[in-house]
């Protein structure tokens, strides 16, 4: 942490703030220039808020040089994290394309989906049966019984499931059934939850919050880290911006940044960014091309009918051709689609 100090601070008020410095377990390294006085504070400082030190007299700005989110930094983990899932890896060479309907509807409707996107090239099978409604009257998923049809999905097609997981008390009936646990945009900053995620060994896939930062999305990764839980992915689902013509906005930039910043695998979510199933597969090739890891896309064989998100679903065939282009843009991209053969062979993380 640099410590820029006034130009007119006094020699008490720095010798005060090195005094506090070390008072908090930290290092001191001072520059004293003909302009200004730094003090470099060394040691553990992610845990320290800045503000202990801005509010010192003589003291005019404070900057991190280290990021507040250490373990999902690069700074301190340079290579990307590839993390296996039934088959294929995450964060790798291989770009992974998770689709499904928005909720599990019934036992026909996720098996005719299963099957249609596993056939068109998807590695792994979404579908929502806790949902985050804004309205308390609409549909809120089918709970278990829809986990009870995922995970025959899943024996069908092989695919591992994805779904969302929105409160605590769903969590030991969730890491029964799913492969990857879905946190939602609504729950990013839910940090019990993410606490509670943390501790277990279940892949993970964090969405960005509606009005988040990319620094709070990566404050929110680091809580489930921080428990042990190393396999979480990061979604970019766009957000809420003064434009209304698309659901939300899509932040095609958070991708490199975030590639930039942390070692975790970025993938986007072009359904929920753009609302529209007409511009998902164009954001679809835009995130492959902008260095994206994966897509997580919703696919309905009934858009008309779905009780969730018809507008943006794609209609199976539609998804089948986004997918051939994906995997053009792949190409170009050094990468290749992942593909999921054979049998379900669940890969969980070591516990120990
Ligand atoms: C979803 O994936 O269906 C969903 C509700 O997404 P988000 O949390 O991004 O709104
Ligand atoms: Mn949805």
């Amino acid at each position: 942490m640099m410590i820029i100090m006034k130009a007119n601070a006094t020699p008490q008020e720095v010798e005060h703030v090195i005094e506090h410095v070390k008072s908090v377990g930290l290092a001191v390294h001072l520059s004293q220039g003909i302009e200004a006085t730094i003090i470099g504070a060394i040691g553990e400082t992610h845990n320290i808020p800045v503000e202990q030190f801005e509010i010192l007299d003589g003291v005019d700005i404070v900057k991190r040089i280290t990021q507040p989110f250490k373990l999902a930094s690069r700074q301190f983990h340079p290579e990307d994290s590839v993390f296996p899932l039934d088959g294929f890896t995450v964060g790798g060479e291989e770009i992974s394309i998770i689709a499904g309907p928005c909720s599990v509807e019934s036992r026909s409707q996720i098996l005719e989906t299963a099957h249609a996107v596993k056939e068109a090239g998807a590695s792994a099978l979404r579908g929502g049966v806790f949902k985050p409604r804004t309205s308390p009257y609409a549909f809120q998923g089918l709970g278990e019984e829809g986990l009870e049809y995922l995970a025959e999905a899943r024996d069908q097609t092989g695919l591992p499931i994805v779904a969302e997981i929105m409160s605590q008390t769903q969590l030991e009936l969730m890491v029964k059934y799913v492969d990857v646990l879905q946190v939602g945009a609504r729950n990013m900053q839910n940090f019990n939850l993410l606490r509670a995620i943390g501790e277990t060994r279940t892949t993970v896939l964090l969405k960005r919050g509606l009005s988040a930062t990319i620094e709070e999305l990566l404050m929110s990764a680091e809580y489930i880290l921080s428990g042990g839980n190393k396999q979480v992915m990061l979604c970019e689902r766009g957000i809420r911006t003064f434009e209304t013509s698309t659901r939300n906005t899509t932040d095609i930039n958070s991708i490199p940044v975030l590639k930039n910043l942390t070692h975790l695998p970025v993938i986007l979510d072009p359904s929920h960014s753009t609302g529209y199933s007409d511009y998902v597969a164009a954001i679809a090739r835009a995130a492959i091309a902008a260095g994206a890891d994966g897509l997580i896309v919703e696919v309905h064989p009934d858009p008309a009918h779905a009780v969730s998100d018809g507008k943006q679903s794609l209609r199976p065939e539609k998804f089948a051709a986004m997918v051939k282009q994906v995997g053009q843009i792949a190409q170009i991209m050094g990468r290749r689609l992942a593909s999921v053969q054979g049998e379900y062979s669940p890969t969980r993380q070591d516990w120990s």
